[in-house]
């Protein structure tokens, strides 16, 4: 798909030269790293500099010292975590390919559809049989167990790429007790938690009781704090968890000291920064920034009466393509008339169709210009 983007923009480039084109489509950040990141980092490279402070191959987990910031972290959370169940690693996309080491190639795994294509894409690159679960307008994009459905290995991600949709508590508690009584392991994906904004909604599937009999946890700083090219995020692989007999957490730890040899010092040191409290008030108004796009983004659609979801406690706002078009028709459309990328849904799965993902990780200034010109072209007629 996202070569697919590249090569129309390209091609309408080079028809219009003078055209501007406005990236709404792509999901990386573009504010910079926070000052008390960078702090950290400037200080751990001068320490690798100097002999008496040098550090050479780092904990395979992890340095004890971003391990504790995270366990803090959850402890915000009412989450108690041992500090052993902390993995750091090099982002979160990485973790969801390389957990499927630890997983039998037999296990069926459950989907929603739309969806991250990156799990969908791992397992088909190990043979696995996929299940896909629907979402829709119908469940808000937000399917609950169906336990006529049997699989062994559940994908929840939650506040949701593409569609922005969040799960409430009483929807994870049902996915946590299908699981269970399924013997199934939930593979949660939480790269987008900071921005739950809505009050009551768990910003980790551990808040569910009995989660940590059945779930690891994926959590990125990519989006958090601005590491999509400084690579590091988490998985949680809890204790309790007993899989066919087998400690998961053990077998983690197995798989990552054999394939693994850690992130480097000076970005955990930077990472470690992001849990400081200057380092999380500088985040947070970052994540304002971007959700203010979202209010502006969603706030022009409602005006044009353009049915979308998501934008509230998600950097994505989902929208349903009017006047029944599909998602690349509607793509050429935005790129020809207001010179806008963005995302098509059928990208995302089959039930992406006829829908389209715009992202609020635009420059502020940019994203209202956008949204100015859709405005334009939409009142003269889609
Ligand atoms: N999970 C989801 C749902 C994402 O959207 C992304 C990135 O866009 C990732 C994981 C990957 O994050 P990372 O940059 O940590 O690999």
């Amino acid at each position: 798909m996202f070569s697919t983007i590249a090569k129309k923009v390209r091609e309408h480039q080079e028809q219009f030269p003078n055209a501007e084109i406005i990236r709404l489509g792509i999901g990386d950040v573009t504010l910079p790293l926070a000052p008390a990141v960078v702090s950290a980092m400037r200080q751990a490279v001068e320490e690798m500099g100097a002999g008496e402070t040098f550090r050479g191959y780092g904990d395979e987990q992890g340095y004890d010292f971003l391990r504790q910031a995270i366990q803090g972290y959850y402890k915000g959370k009412n989450v108690s975590l041992d500090e052993q169940e902390i993995f750091i690693s090099d982002g979160a996309k990485s973790d969801l390919g390389n957990i499927l080491d630890i997983f039998e190639a037999e296990n069926t795994v459950l989907i929603p559809n739309p969806v991250y294509p990156v799990y969908v894409d791992t397992n088909i690159m190990a043979g696995r049989k996929i299940i896909y679960m629907d979402g829709n307008e119908g469940n808000n994009f937000l399917p609950l167990p169906d336990e006529s459905v049997k699989a062994d290995i559940i994908y929840l991600c939650s506040p949701n790429n593409p569609t922005g949709a969040l799960y409430n508590r009483e929807q994870l508690e049902c996915w946590v007790k299908y699981a269970l009584s399924n013997g199934a392991v939930i593979l949660f994906d939480s790269a987008y938690e900071i921005f739950i904004r809505s009050e009551g909604y768990p910003t980790s599937i551990y808040q569910i009781d009995g989660a940590k009999n059945c779930a690891i946890e994926f959590c990125s700083f990519s989006k958090t704090a601005g590491f999509t090219g400084t690579r590091c995020g988490y998985t949680i692989v809890p204790k309790e968890l007993i899989s066919d007999g087998v400690p998961l957490n053990r077998l983690w730890l197995r798989r990552q000291t054999t394939k693994f040899n850690g992130v480097p010092y000076i970005v955990q040191r930077g990472a470690e920064a992001v849990f400081s409290s200057a380092g999380q008030a500088q985040i947070r108004s970052s994540i304002e920034y971007y959700m203010q796009n979202a209010r502006v983004i969603s706030g022009v659609l409602s005006e044009l009466g353009i049915w979308h979801t998501g934008g509230e406690n998600a950097p994505y706002i989902w929208l349903k393509c009017p006047g029944g078009m599909s998602s690349w028709e509607f793509f050429d459309i935005m790129l020809e008339k207001a010179g806008v990328v963005g995302t098509p849904g059928a990208g995302f799965g089959d039930n992406g169709e006829g829908f389209f993902r715009l992202s609020a990780f635009g420059n502020s200034d940019s994203t209202a210009l956008a949204m100015e010109r859709i405005k334009s072209f939409a009142k003269s007629g889609l």
